[in-house]
């Protein structure tokens, strides 16, 4: 069937006449962008052409320069490019640039070294090791050297340089590395040295036995040292005096002592004196030279077996840091304690014992660093050890550790002090006793006190501590106070205040009293016992005058068979024990 044919509306032909014209102008119009395009396509391939023939020459050029064995050399000196003349324009100025460049030490040569483009100068510092090309540019930055010789900063002297002391007696210049930039480093610092650059490459960490060197500024005072009057008025004397009138030493020809030994048995407050000299030498120094400078004491406290044992050969290095470090911290005006405990590990009598090392090395390094401390009149050594017998005399000689002091287990009245010292006024106190004073605490306080001396101070059966029983079998009792420390009546008051504590929270009834106190003198007498020390007991003996050696130690044998024991304890007041 033939479709019925629609007249054309002569309009609408006129109009797609002109869209299919339209049309054929946008085509052409596309087809010249798409010839434009297609060139410039080609041109794109051909310069990438190039460029990746000129990556892979180059590639080559850096591989074989790469493979070629290569010297590696030391960063001196960092020479970024510097572009001279602010004057200059345009090209002029890229041809003024100088080039980045590396002065470098080399096998014993200071050489001066282009730096090559794969090698960015922003990733080079001071003391890296960087690789030499076979043209001498450096290409690589492998970073620090791990080894070195081990040398202690003396001095800063600028940002770039430091003095280091490489020996006994040698100090020398050295650069400081990229890696000391900017860190904390301070005089005494072990840091590890290239020798042959010249360059302080880094830090030794600490050791452990440098953290045993306990840094601090004491707040002991004399006032906190029960019963040792005469003890520390000798003390004041031998120190305080030549440290605060240098000039009426020097002029009636006296020089003052570098240092002090206190000996004696462990826990009677050594340590306590040590530190008390500390604090009161800054205060002395500080009210003589005013107020506006603020001096502090300085205690260095050295544990000498510890130090010993962790580092076998590492000694010596310590033992100049500590002394270096008294420097650094004494240059300023402060003074310094520098405390040796236990100081007969480290000043062993030469030829005494096995360890050569200590014989050999330390003792004589020690003896140079107390001779050295001459220079310094704010440095102190304090020694504390309770076998005086086995340091090396050496160290006792005059102008060193010439003044020696016992430091004894306190007697009835310095026992009563310490106590006074613990036990003070306006703690809880019991209100039973404080009735019987009519409320005088300081009386309640002697009163209890007193109680618990008499207490440890009798010698009966009851307070028979340890036998000592001697080489010829001879046996001789000891007794509580025969092993009364410092220590120990601190740790008596302490069990006092929690049984305090712990009579408050059962019964309701507040405050220490005296029965808290006796009650804790003999627990921990009790407690005491086993732990007792051989060297305690030898040392007691000694001090009795006993010249026979100790063969053992035995609790005293009770009741009818026990031995008659004999007392010779000169302190003791009721004489022996029945
Ligand atoms: P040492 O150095 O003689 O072994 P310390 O001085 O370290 O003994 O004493 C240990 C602790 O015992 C001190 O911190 C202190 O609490 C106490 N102490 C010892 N002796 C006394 C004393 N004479 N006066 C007051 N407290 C003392």
């Amino acid at each position: 069937m033939a479709e019925s044919q629609t007249p054309i509306d002569p309009r609408e032909h006129q109009t797609a006449l002109r869209q299919l014209s339209l049309m054929r102008d946008q085509r052409s119009n596309l087809d010249k962008q798409l010839k434009v395009a297609a060139q410039r396509n080609d041109k794109l391939v051909q310069a990438l052409e190039t460029a990746r023939g000129d990556i892979l020459r180059l590639k080559q050029a850096i591989s074989q320069d790469l493979e070629a064995p290569m010297n590696q050399a030391q960063v001196l000196r960092v020479n970024r490019p510097v572009r001279s003349g602010a004057s200059l324009t345009g090209d002029a100025r890229a041809v003024a640039e100088t080039q980045a460049s590396l002065d470098v030490a080399m096998g014993g040569r200071t050489v001066r070294v282009p730096v090559s483009p794969v090698l960015d100068i922003d990733d080079v510092r001071v003391g890296m090791t960087v690789l030499l090309t076979e043209t001498m540019g450096a290409c690589a930055a492998i970073g620090y050297r791990p080894t070195g010789e081990i040398a202690t900063v003396r001095e800063f002297l600028d940002e770039d340089r430091l003095v280091l002391g490489t020996g006994s007696n040698t100090q020398t210049v050295a650069l400081r590395s990229g890696r000391l930039e900017g860190s904390a480093l301070r005089v005494g610092d072990a840091v590890s040295f290239d020798s042959v650059s010249g360059v302080a490459l880094d830090v030794v960490p600490k050791t452990e036995a440098e953290e045993l060197v306990l840094e601090e500024i004491p707040t002991t005072s004399y006032a906190d040292v029960g019963g040792l009057g005469t003890q520390i008025e000798q003390i004041r004397d031998a120190v305080e005096l030549p440290f605060l009138h240098p000039e009426l030493y020097r002029e009636h020809e006296l020089s003052a002592p570098k240092g002090i030994l206190l000996y004696g048995p462990p826990g009677n407050g050594k340590t306590l004196i040590a530190k008390a000299v500390a604090k009161s030498l800054a205060d002395r120094v500080e009210e003589t030279a005013g107020a506006s400078r603020n001096l502090r004491g300085y205690f260095l406290n050295i544990k000498g077996p510890e130090l010993l044992d962790k580092f076998v050969g590492e000694t010596e290095r310590q033992i100049r840091a500590i002394f270096s470090r008294a420097r650094e911290k004494a240059s300023a005006g402060n003074p310094v304690v520098i405390f040796f405990d236990e100081m007969e590990s480290l000043f062993r009598t030469r030829g005494a014992g096995k360890s050569s090392d200590v014989e050999t090395t330390i003792v004589p390094q020690l003896l140079a660093e107390i001779d050295g401390v001459e220079s310094l009149n704010n440095v102190i050594v304090i020694g504390a050890t309770n076998r005086e017998d086995m340091i090396d005399p050496a160290v006792l000689r005059p102008g060193r550790l010439d003044v020696k002091v016992r430091i004894d287990r306190p007697d009835r009245a310095g026992t009563a002090q310490i106590f006074g010292l613990y036990v003070r006024e306006d703690l809880p106190l019991d209100a039973g006793v404080l009735a019987e004073h009519d409320g005088d605490r300081a009386a309640a306080v002697r009163a209890m006190i007193e109680a618990v001396v008499e207490e440890i101070f009798r010698r009966d059966d009851e307070r028979r501590y340890l036998d000592a029983v001697l080489a010829d079998g001879r046996r001789i009792p000891t007794y509580w106070n025969d092993f009364l420390s410092g220590a120990l009546i601190r740790n008596i008051v302490d069990r006092a205040k929690k049984l305090a504590i712990k009579t408050y929270l059962q019964e309701g009834v507040k405050g220490i009293s005296g029965e808290h106190l006796v009650r804790s003198a003999r627990d921990e007498f009790d407690q005491q016992r086993d732990a007792a020390s051989r060297a305690d007991v030898e040392d007691w003996l000694k001090y009795l005058g006993f010249s026979v050696a100790l063969s053992s130690l035995e609790r005293p044998l009770t009741g009818e068979d026990g031995p008659e024991g004999l007392s010779l304890d000169p302190r003791a007041k009721d004489g022996a024990g029945s």
